[in-house]
């Protein structure tokens, strides 16, 4: 017999998690005001509301912290750290920044102005964010396939080339800031971009002199589908696809969180010292000295050994193995659930799955709620709520998919926890037709409002 699937870890310490009763839930979420960010993580027994700064750390991460340099300035941390990005991503120069969304910020200063357009594959909501605060748009130009959950299209993340050209066509080239290609693409699913498209994504944007940055969270799943699924790269290591994907990009974002496997950090980096120049001063105001930019030096020394971890040997095999083994225990029962199943999440499509609940009602927050009251299990909704308002009409923005996300964090569950999580989205299936209802908005603030938004219950007069 061929030997079934296993980790390629054992564990060293272990966090307990706690069950809870049903009607514990009920209290906690109500006094939550049906807000998942608002809950305890106590009141939670398995966590997949994101997968961002949420894995667990190596033995060999643990112990490059201790040998973290804290000088201000000039500390080998921070040239350890730009020795691995020089190494993996070939990028002369970088800043490193507290988060991702920071490194958004500085490298937004100095690219977009008002009344830009940023194109890209459906912008991660930080993203889009930093664009619109600065009155600039942003425009998606994904693959239609992405919009459809039931489609194998393998690279579900890829930009539609003619949507890219049209935009550079009808615009002023002053006008486009860049092109933001999200690796992988999170708001279509954790789905794939190809290196033919990014190939042709940088064709099309020299042409045009447009610069491209790659919003890089998810930089070593996104190589490993390549090495899956696009036949000349079977047999090429994922350093080597990492390595080629990055020279098709100017500049990149990274939130450390996920692919760095590390609990908090981030960076930027750029070809060319020009670029470097611009950001740092902005980098200095809003993060840190360029030698730390709101990282302690033990934290640069673990990101620098999480980034080889993650594109060497086997790491990847056994993480997007777990997330499968979810979404095919789901799809095994129908649930409809966006196919192929992505890199870090499994996100089921709450419109097909809750049909009789309106989309005012907000349908994956709904299925995310009773998902938390079955099992206590945490997801989170990526629809209407995390959409917002349209900045100008003020009126609900409905996106294509209503998705209920269920991210896995890296090394941190087992296969056993997925399965408690698979059986309780099992049970709502069995009685969806019972759920009629969803919720309303009490309070929300104007921008990112799903993370403080305040719902409750839409009672059904009888
Ligand atoms: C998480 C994420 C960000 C923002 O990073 P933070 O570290 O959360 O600030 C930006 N883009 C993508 C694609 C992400 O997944």
């Amino acid at each position: 017999m061929e030997l079934p699937f296993a980790e390629s870890y054992r564990i060293k310490m272990v966090e307990p998690i706690y069950k809870s009763s049903r009607a514990q839930r009920e209290e906690w979420i109500n006094a939550a005001n049906y807000n998942l960010f608002n809950l305890r993580s106590e009141q939670v027994y398995i966590d997949l509301l994101t997968d961002s700064g949420t894995g667990a750390m190596s033995d060999n991460q643990w112990a490059a912290l201790m040998t973290g340099d804290e000088s201000y300035a000039g500390s080998s941390s921070y040239y350890n750290l730009k020795n691995t990005i020089k190494t993996i991503f070939g990028f002369e120069y970088f800043l490193p920044t507290h988060q991702g969304r920071a490194a958004e910020n500085v490298l937004f200063s100095v690219l977009v102005k008002e009344g830009n357009i940023i194109p890209g594959n459906s912008h991660f909501d930080t993203t889009k964010g930093h664009i619109e605060f600065r009155n600039a748009s942003a425009i998606d130009c994904t693959i239609n396939e992405a919009f459809d959950t039931e489609s194998e299209h393998p690279f579900k993340g890829n930009i539609d080339l003619d949507k890219l050209e049209k935009v550079y066509t009808s615009h002023a080239k002053e006008k486009i800031s860049m092109v933001v290609v999200t690796l992988t693409c999170n708001a279509s699913g954790g789905q794939p971009v190809s290196m033919k498209n990014m190939r042709e994504i940088s064709e099309l944007s020299k042409k045009f002199g447009i610069k491209v940055v790659f919003d890089s969270a998810r930089f070593a799943e996104n190589a490993w589908f390549i090495q899956q699924r696009e036949e000349e790269y079977r047999d090429k290591t994922i350093k080597q696809i990492v390595a080629e994907m990055y020279s098709y990009a100017d500049a990149m974002t990274m939130s450390s969180k996920k692919d760095g496997i590390v609990n908090i950090g981030g960076f930027m980096a750029m070809r060319t010292e020009e670029l470097y120049k611009q950001a740092s001063a902005f980098n200095i105001m809003f993060e840190g000295f360029n030698t730390y930019g709101g990282m302690a030096g033990r934290d640069m020394n673990a990101l620098s050994v999480g980034l080889h971890e993650i594109t060497d040997g086997h790491y990847l095999d056994n993480r997007i193995e777990q997330v499968k083994y979810l979404g095919d225990q789901l799809i095994n029962w129908d649930i409809p659930i966006q196919r192929p199943i992505g890199g870090h999440a499994v996100f089921v499509d709450a419109t097909k799955f809750l049909k009789q609940v309106k989309k005012e009602e907000y349908i994956a927050q709904t299925l995310a709620i009773e998902l938390y009251l079955e099992a206590g299990v945490r997801g989170v909704e990526v629809g209407t709520l995390l959409a917002d308002r349209d900045p100008i009409t003020k009126e609900n923005r409905y996106p294509v998919l209503e998705m209920l996300r269920l991210a896995i964090p890296r090394r941190t569950y087992t296969n056993n926890h997925m399965n408690v999580v698979a059986v309780a989205l099992k049970n709502i299936f069995d009685r969806k037709d019972k759920i009629i209802s969803g919720l309303k908005i009490k309070s929300e603030a104007p921008i990112m409002r799903h993370f403080s938004v305040e719902l409750e219950r839409i009672k059904i007069k009888k």
